[in-house]
């Protein structure tokens, strides 16, 4: 028996005739780029994040993009520091690097594992102009306290929402309560194509209007180019025909998982297994995106998850190393960022995805039992 960590067949499979049916409509209008469905996908998401017709959705090319052209419109550019976290995807921040922008690692809390607000006032200098929290593995920011020093310093929030398309703060869904959020629709995420695509959420008109230029080369209208540093992410016509018949269905995944996550944390509580988990700050509801344990050291994390590759059980790290040591943005000392540094060696993701059964949590619960027995 395998357990995998993900299922996107299943996913594809669940809604093959909507999302054929979505794909040839795309195919048979003739028209490709910047088209009816990536409008309608701008709409509908929109209607989704704010429940109403407040603010705009502009569809890009990928998350990546999402942040960096979020970036340039909030004005930020060669030089200037935006402040993040190291415990994220590589993609954050090479997009803050892709502009020339220097990212400065803030450390994180140790119960929630996300951008410690305590910590920001201390990292913002002269030359911060961004901040980007990470909605990591779903779970909503302290956005109150980033908000209120953001605020105070004249900084732009942008948030990276790549893996928390349908979380909560306070009732807001994540991605609406900064300046800008960015969301990432790669085929993993929470709402994924089937291929690249991203957008980004912004509450004014003007700053749509940037986006929308900086998307398309630069362009105002056909053939003028207004702005400079415009470039070409689009969402395509058949990226957002799937995602137009996918959105309706985040919710209740949203749920599913939501459910699965609870069978876990119930088993792990009642089994008294040594695994640490995410805490949720107060007001967050996440969109349990991924389930990550953190356990005693490396050590005990490789060897449990050899344990589990074994017993046909897989597993990931989000992620293995901080971003203070990838060598593309490496300008820090080991111990520099303690909490992230340890919890990068000693997490753990365990399978989860919304086509999981109860049965199979079960089964992967009793495996970690069995290795705790073993040692
Ligand atoms: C996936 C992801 C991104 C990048 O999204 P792409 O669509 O792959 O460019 C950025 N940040 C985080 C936290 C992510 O998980």
């Amino acid at each position: 028996m395998t357990i995998p960590f993900l299922d996107l067949r299943a996913q594809y499979l669940e809604l093959k005739t909507d999302i054929d049916a979505a794909v040839l409509r795309a195919l048979d209008s003739g028209w490709y780029i910047l088209g009816k469905e990536c409008e309608r996908f701008e709409n509908a998401f929109r209607q989704y994040l704010t429940g109403s017709n407040e603010g705009f959705v502009v569809g890009v090319n990928s998350g990546t993009d999402a942040i960096k052209l979020a970036l340039l419109a909030a004005g930020v550019s060669a030089g200037d520091e935006v402040i993040t976290v190291a415990n994220t995807a590589i993609p954050t921040a090479t997009a803050i690097c892709s502009i020339g922008a220097v990212p400065v690692f803030c450390d994180v809390d140790p119960d929630t594992w996300l951008l410690d607000a305590g910590r920001l006032d201390a990292s913002v200098t002269e030359k911060t102009r961004a901040i980007v929290p990470v909605h990591l593995y779903g779970a909503a920011c302290a956005m109150d306290a980033i908000g209120e020093i953001a605020g105070r310093r004249g900084i732009a929030v942008i948030e990276d929402t790549a893996q928390a398309t349908g979380a909560r703060y306070r009732g807001d869904r994540c991605g609406t309560i900064g300046d800008f959020g960015a969301f990432s629709f790669y085929p993993s995420k929470n709402l994924g194509a089937c291929g690249d695509g991203g957008a980004i959420f912004v509450r004014s008109e003007k700053r749509r209007e940037t986006l929308a230029m900086l998307r398309n080369y630069g362009q105002r209208t056909r053939y003028k180019a207004d702005r400079a540093g415009g470039e070409n992410s689009r969402l395509d016509e058949l990226q957002a025909a799937i995602l137009n018949a996918k959105l309706g269905h985040v919710d209740r995944w949203m749920q599913q998982r939501q459910e699965l996550v609870d069978h876990y944390r119930g088993k792990i509580r009642e089994r008294n297994l040594p695994l640490r988990m995410q805490q949720e700050h107060p007001g967050g509801t996440a969109s349990t995106h991924l389930f990550v344990v953190k356990l005693a050291g490396p050590a005990e994390r490789d060897a449990l998850m050899t344990f589990l590759q074994e017993s046909g059980i897989q597993t990931l790290v989000h992620y293995p190393y901080p971003l203070t040591e990838q060598p593309a943005f490496a300008r820090y000392k080991r111990g520099a960022l303690p909490v992230c540094e340890d919890l990068c060696s000693s997490i753990l993701s365990l399978p989860l995805h919304q086509y999981l059964s109860f049965a199979d949590i079960d089964v992967i619960i009793a495996v970690i039992e069995d290795f705790f027995r073993r040692r």
